[in-house]
Order: C-alpha cells, then structure tokens, then sequence
C-alpha cells in the first residue's frame, strides 16, 4: 500500500525540531511522497532545504499563498517566477483567493492568482488552488484562464456536490484531508457523489489534524487516518483508497511510480 501526501508544509518551523523523526514516521505510514506548497519569500529556503535532505520524497512547488497577497504581490510574484525559470518545480502553489482571512485585498488576490495560472500553463505544471469562502470568486478566475492544457487540484476542498461538479467539468481534482474524519465537516454527505479519479489525498500539515489528532499539530504520516476515514464513506478497502489516490496523484503531478 503506497500513499502520496499531496499537501503538506512540512518545512513550517512547528515540525523543524523533529523533523527526521517525522520523516521516519512518513516512510513507516506508507507514505512515499510529500508535495510542499509554497507560502511566500520567507518560505522558500526553508522548503528547498527539505527538498534537498528528502530528494526522494519530498517535490517542491512554486507560488504565492492568497493571504500573503498585500499590495507588493508584484515584488513576490517576480522572485517566485524567477525561481520557476531557474529549475523545475512540481506545480505552481499554493495560490488561489482567501475571503475569510481578508477581503480588501480580493482585487490584488484576483491579479495575482491569474498571473499564476499563466504560469501553470507557461510552465506546462500543475496548479495547486486554495480556496476559502471564495468558490465562486475562485472558479471564476480558472474558467476565465481555462484551456485544456490547465490541470491542478481544489486542495483542502469541502464544498458541495454542485461544487465538485464545476470542478470536475474543468477536469480538476479535489484535495481532500483531515477535515473528512471532521463530525460537522460535511464531506460525509459530499463524498459518494464524487468520481474517484477526482479525489487526491492530503494532509496540509501541519494544520488540520485529522481525528484522533484534531487540534494537535498535523504531520503527513496521519495521511492513512483520512484514507481509513473516505474508505468507510465509499464503503471501500483502506488499500482500494490508497491505490486510486496514489494513481491520481502520480498522473496530475507526473511523479515517478511509487
Ligand atoms: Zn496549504
């Protein structure tokens, strides 16, 4: 059983102090890839530090966070294009349109993540999208760059049925973590109506804890409690669970087979 942790900020400074043990732990849960969205510039060093300590399970990705967007996102997005020329990155993230943390700068969160759907597209990678109560806002700014050479993922999805079916017509997948094991985190009802070549496994540690952890500091060897939790939704095999996530994960990021 392979499983691929397609979001996690393993290199935030809440997981530095014991970050070999959580490796360890990563390769004993069966987890064979981590994938690092990228926050801001104070982000990158720490990130490309991982990379290089785990080559083999840990891929970068290259992009500007929503709620690091202020006025100066220019000078951001100028050192995050710089870095995408000089070597490759995984995807571009992570980036999209955050309205829960601060809706005054949506215009300049709009530019920004347009500018980084080109960059998807120039770059021939995939697009890693955060959205938080901004679905429409964030769809909008997708179906306006769309063309069939776009792909990418809804990470941390928990939106409706009617949700995951725009989605899905953009042939997108959706990210789904730790709040699936969540009483009131509504994916129960969402997940079986969801087409399992959609849906990609992640923790997007080292926030959202899956249960038994909820609350605690998250890491990517809990990945298989969620995959246990969306095996009881689909009424599936934990092993059923890993193998699609895995391919779906391996095919939109291109990695190596695992
Ligand atoms: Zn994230």
């Amino acid at each position: 059983m392979h499983f691929i942790d397609s979001h996690a900020h393993i290199y935030a400074k809440a997981l530095q102090p014991d970050l070999q043990k959580a490796m360890e732990r990563v390769v004993e849960a069966s987890v064979h890839k981590v994938l690092m969205p990228n926050i801001d510039h104070t982000s990158i060093d720490a990130m490309l530090e991982v990379e290089l300590k785990y080559p083999d399970i840990c891929h970068a990705m290259m992009g500007l966070h929503p709620c690091s967007v202020k006025r100066d996102f220019e000078k951001e997005l100028y050192l995050m294009e710089s870095w995408l020329e000089k070597r490759k990155f995984i995807a571009v993230g992570e980036t999209g349109i955050d309205l829960f943390w601060d809706k005054t700068t949506l215009g300049y969160q709009q530019e920004a993540f347009g500018i980084q759907l080109a960059w998807a597209k120039k770059y021939k990678i995939p697009i890693v999208i955060h959205c938080r109560d901004a679905f429409e806002e964030t769809i909008a700014v997708v179906e306006r760059h769309y063309d069939e050479t776009l792909t990418g993922v809804f990470h941390c999805f928990t939106g409706t049925k009617e949700d995951a079916a725009r989605i899905s017509a953009l042939h997108f997948k959706m990210g789904i973590g730790g709040v699936a094991t969540f009483k009131n985190g509504g994916l129960q009802q969402v997940l079986p109506a969801l087409n399992t070549a959609d849906l990609l496994l992640e923790t997007d540690s080292p926030y959202l804890a899956p249960v038994p952890h909820r609350g605690k500091r998250n890491e990517s060897a809990y990945i298989p409690f969620i995959a246990q939790k969306v095996a009881d939704i689909l009424e599936q095999d934990i092993e059923e669970v890993a193998d699609f996530t895995t391919n779906n994960a391996i095919h939109l990021f291109k990695l190596p087979t695992v």
